[in-house]
């Protein structure tokens, strides 16, 4: 088997975990049509490398052979999503498997250069914190998209503004992603939530505008130039009522706050989905039993009616398995169900209405951006490349210094990497465990290594640690033998992985 195949194999097996923390190596193998040989092989590889951790699985039931789960390493990659809301931002660190390992979230006044002044300062301090264990960064925004730039943001006011500052080319060549909040809601949807498991999925997300995206087979379909899933720009509104986008018709137009306003005789509204929220909440007060009748409700009713003949025009054109609606679309699905699902399906052509795509509200809320960011993040690096690069940065110096220590010192040791970061490791030469296992602590600049404290020494047995397909890729490594003693050993010869 060649490298390559067994790079695919491992990045298989990660994809699968991070779909699943826990999967059974066997429920993995399974899926995989992997051979036991295999996976193990391959689990005893990523586990080598950090990436997953092995544990012994509970057993089930008398019989059976043991099996084991597979779970993230807690020393593994790392993803950064941002998700730039129009009131609030939110940053999300997140392991393999989705499970964030902190969020922060704040409010902000709109001003582009505050707001990305403080989020750059927020990553700078997650960088020094997780050091290269952070391999990819995903930027959500409520606005259309080219490239790293944020090409328009009507409701925040934003035109033309760099998000590439978040994230200077020289913390390292990662993947830095940035995205519309639609579309990252959508990816949201259709991996973790309502639509997880479904091969085609539509998302349709209302917030300031309608947009969302189409997703086959797992994969976002894109356009040529990367802006599909514009759906409030279809003509599905009023002729007469002209678009922000410069078409006339546009579907926003019916729906969107400034819609709502004029249908209430009211002067379009400064944010429009805080508007929009607040004219749903009156509507929903209104359909308490005895409460009087209000236009909201009218409003929100005709919205609603919209929304479904809309959905039914997505359901025929692009034949999703199912359609999620998110943002606003979930509350107008639990406030105005009544008119939205019968313009569903009178919309729908008549052939589908037997077993209609299901219409369903999203499970995810105002963290949709978020989670989705975090997906596309580990879609970025769960990659034959990525795997490559992480083995790279991880555990390009240990073999080599374990190869020249003393058996049975305890070597402490700091190398400085291609990408300018320091780790700093701990291991005894000569244990039983070697380049994995107990003992070695990775992460990022840990300082303190001139405190080292030397075990007696044992047989040479150092050089059985050597882990053939551990590269070095011209790292400076300085290690430590004695009490407040250095010596440089580097920068060493680049080898192949393999
Ligand atoms: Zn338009």
């Amino acid at each position: 088997m060649t490298d390559r195949r067994r790079a695919s194999a491992a990045v298989a097996v990660l994809r699968v975990v991070h779909r699943q923390p826990g999967i059974e190596r066997a429920a993995a193998a399974r899926r995989l049509a992997m051979t036991s040989g295999l996976i193990t092989e391959t689990v005893a590889r990523l586990t080598c490398l950090d990436l997953l951790s092995e544990h012994p699985a509970p057993r089930t039931g008398a019989r059976g052979r043991p099996t084991t789960t597979l779970d993230p390493h807690p020393r593994g990659p790392l993803t950064v999503a941002v998700a730039i809301g129009h009131e609030t931002w939110q940053v999300a660190v997140a392991q393999l498997g989705g499970m964030e390992l902190g969020r922060s979230e704040s409010p902000h006044g709109r001003d582009p250069d505050e707001v990305l002044g403080v989020l750059a300062a927020h990553l700078r301090s997650l960088r020094k914190r997780h050091g290269t264990r952070i391999r990819s960064v995903a930027v959500s925004v409520p606005g259309t998209v080219a490239d790293n730039r944020l090409a328009q943001a009507a409701n925040l006011g934003w035109n033309d503004v760099d998000l590439s500052v978040l994230w200077p080319r020289d913390r390292g060549a990662r993947p830095f992603l940035v995205g519309n909040d639609a579309t990252f809601s959508a990816v949201a949807e259709a991996r973790r939530g309502s639509a997880a498991g479904a091969a085609s999925t539509a998302h349709l997300f209302m917030g300031a505008g309608l947009g969302g995206a189409f997703i086959e087979d797992g994969r976002l379909v894109l356009g040529a130039t990367g802006t599909a899933g514009e759906f409030g720009h279809m003509p599905f509104g009023d002729p007469a009522q002209p678009c922000r986008c410069g078409a006339r018709g546009c579907w926003n137009t019916a729906v969107e706050g400034a819609a709502i306003a004029r249908l209430l005789g009211q002067p379009p509204p400064g944010d429009e989905v805080s508007y929009s929220r607040q004219v749903f909440a009156a509507a929903q007060a209104s359909l308490a039993p005895g409460a009087p009748p209000r236009a909201e409700r009218d409003a929100v009713q005709a919205v609603a009616r919209s929304i479904g003949t809309g959905a039914a025009g997505l359901a025929n054109a692009l034949d999703p398995g199912i359609i999620t609606l998110g943002g606003l679309g979930r509350d107008l699905l639990e406030i105005a169900g009544d008119q939205l699902y019968p313009a569903y399906l009178a919309g729908l052509m008549q052939f589908r209405r037997p077993a209609p795509p299901p219409l369903l509200p999203a499970r995810f809320g105002d963290e949709g951006p978020l989670v989705g960011a975090t997906e596309e993040a580990f879609s970025a690096i769960l990659t034959d490349e990525g795997l490559r690069a992480w083995s790279a940065a991880r555990r390009r110096f240990l073999c080599r210094l374990v190869a020249g220590a003393r058996a049975g010192a305890d070597v402490h040791a700091l190398a400085l990497g291609p990408e300018q970061d320091q780790q700093f490791g701990r291991f005894q030469a000569g244990a039983a465990e070697p380049v994995r296992g107990a003992g070695v602590e990775l992460g990022g600049f840990a300082g303190r290594h001139d405190e080292v404290e030397v075990g007696e020494p044992k047989p040479d047995a150092a050089r059985q640690h050597v882990h053939p397909f551990v590269a070095l890729v011209g790292a400076q490594i300085h290690f430590g033998f004695g009490r407040r003693e250095e010596h440089l050993v580097g920068p060493q010869p680049a080898r192949p992985l393999g």
